[in-house]
């Protein structure tokens, strides 16, 4: 077993240069020669908190280059040699889990107590992936399960990495969803170049301390800084990159499926969950997993409850306790742990504010909530939405919920499959036959009976149709994504064959 031997804060120091911070190529920490920084604000307090380098296309190239020379070497490294390095970046996380939870509250405004949760559990998704890598395997088929193949043909199977992954992860989960596509890939041997969002990007830089801590070779991990817009195309149409695994908008990912070309995708977008609640179902189950689904961490989440769908026996004491519930949320600094925090920039409470407005105007009712003070938006509930508001169909990345009131199930089938996404959605009864019924007509990749929608646990499938994604993620389904079959076929002769007499079988 690797031992942990370092003083790990004082690696945390080399990555930066007072606030300036660097990114990572071939093992060294540096600055990009653009000259060019891209500041990173406290969204609760606006404060500039550091700076992330804007690295040039040359810059991009370099990594690229870098990470293709390193593919021979990684991939010669034995599994079992890639799976420790994975349970020691694990414990190397965990150890260390509370001072960077504290940066990613800062940067992103998450409450204390998720940021520092999100660490643990991108720890545990490395733990999860070490595990599962051991079982690695493939198969050998003989040729004589087909018609006209005899025994003398056998294919052997086995999974080889797809080169350099270029993983790229969205502001709300910045750690959890960027490590969610690292440790698959370096596991199945492949090498990376690691792009974080602009906002969020801090914690995500520690992956090449743990990693190169934990004994990845320099070179096998990189990370390449700077605005999605202004890299992103180059990045991702770059003919060194080998396949592209992205979360984030369905806007970025449908415009970056474009410049991708031929190169395999996993794509994890938005979202517009609905919950269908029938007449019979739990109040106080349903009212917890709407209050936890739909105001976690401000509601930025792409499986958070983004709609309500209620029967018309259950509708009003449902929005009633939801309400009461809703006027109880904490509000304020993420340091002191309030679920309710600042959004990640003004643009995007903007944006919220729209969606309401129009929802208000086309006559929606204002059950509680509607005000803004900085980018702390009050969470907001609204009854009597119909299908001609915004808000019936936009994803608002915000607290904002509104309840469109429904007559029967067909009707809650079809507002929730009118959507563009696709990618998770809720029924809360008890009668667990029309739940599975139900859950047979909706177009989506996950649907949840009695629960809130949510990526996980991490070894699950999980999955959106439509503009919600493509590809399958959860441990198991993301190192299969990131690798592929290579069969090599024996082909047989008859030297050296035992010959049977049994009377069925001709040549
Ligand atoms: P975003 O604006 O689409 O950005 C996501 C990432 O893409 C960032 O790293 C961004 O970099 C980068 N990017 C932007 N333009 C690019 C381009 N042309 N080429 C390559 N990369 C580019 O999304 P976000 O606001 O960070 O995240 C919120 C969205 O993510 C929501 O829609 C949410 O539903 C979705 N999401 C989905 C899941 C899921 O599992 N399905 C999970 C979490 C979030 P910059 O930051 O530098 O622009």
């Amino acid at each position: 077993m690797l031992s942990i031997n370092l003083n790990i804060d004082e690696k945390f120091e080399s990555l930066k240069d007072g606030m300036d911070y660097s990114y990572l190529i071939n093992g060294n920490w540096e600055k990009s020669s653009s000259g060019k920084t891209i500041p990173i604000r406290n969204p609760y307090n606006k404060e500039i908190i550091a700076q992330i380098q804007a690295c040039t296309r040359e810059e991009v190239d370099n990594c690229i280059k870098i990470a293709r020379d390193s593919m021979e070497c990684w991939v010669e490294t034995p599994l079992s040699k890639r799976i420790e390095i994975l349970r020691k970046s694990a414990r190397l996380m965990r150890e260390m889990a509370e001072p960077l939870g504290n940066i990613l509250m800062q940067e992103i405004g998450k409450p204390i107590k998720s940021a520092i949760s999100e660490i643990m559990r991108t720890a545990d998704i490395f733990e999860g992936t070490a595990d599962f890598a051991t079982s690695i395997g493939g198969e050998t088929i003989m040729g004589d399960a087909f018609e006209g193949t005899a025994r003398d043909k056998l294919s052997i199977t086995y999974r080889v990495p797809l080169g350099v992954i270029l993983c790229i992860g969205p502001f709300n989960y910045p750690f959890n969803l960027t490590g969610s596509k690292i440790a698959p890939a370096l596991v199945a041997g492949n090498t990376v170049i690691m792009k974080p969002p602009s906002f969020g990007a801090i914690t995500p830089l520690h992956f090449g301390i743990f990693l190169e801590e934990a004994g990845v070779p320099p070179g096998v991990f990189n990370i390449i800084t700077g605005r999605g817009s202004e890299i992103g195309d180059y990045l991702t149409g770059h003919s060194g990159i080998n396949m592209v695994a992205f979360t984030g908008s369905s806007e970025t990912g449908i415009h970056l499926s474009k410049v991708a070309g031929m190169k395999p995708l996993l794509l994890e977008l938005g979202g517009k969950d609905a919950a269908i609640v029938l007449d019979d179902a739990d109040l106080e189950i349903t009212v917890n997993s709407i209050i936890s689904g739909a105001f976690s961490f401000s509601g930025q989440r792409c499986t958070a409850v983004k709609r309500v769908l209620p029967m018309p026996g259950i509708a009003d004491k449902l929005i009633e306790r939801v309400v009461e519930e809703t006027k109880n949320l904490s509000i304020g600094d993420p340091a002191e742990n309030n679920t309710i925090g600042p959004l990640i920039t003004s643009k995007q409470c903007d944006y919220v504010q729209g969606l309401i407005d129009d929802a208000l105007q086309k006559g929606a009712t204002l059950k509680c909530g509607n005000r803004r003070e900085g980018n702390i938006m009050w969470p907001t509930v609204l009854d009597h939405v119909t299908t001609e508001m915004r808000v019936a169909w936009e994803e608002p990345f915000g607290p904002v919920l509104p309840f469109i009131r429904i007559q029967n199930a067909e009707q809650a089938i079809k507002i929730s499959n009118e959507s563009m996404y696709g990618l998770q959605g809720m029924i809360f009864t008890e009668n667990i036959d029309l739940a599975f019924n139900i859950a047979q007509e909706l177009e989506v990749g996950t649907v949840q009976i009695n629960g809130k929608s949510s990526r996980g646990p991490d070894h699950f499938p999980f999955l959106g149709t439509k503009s919600s994604g493509l590809g399958t993620q959860g441990i198991k389904c993301s190192i299969e994504s990131m690798s592929r079959p290579k069969v090599v076929v024996m082909n047989l002769t008859e030297k050296g064959k035992l010959i049977r007499e049994c009377g069925v079988y001709e040549k």
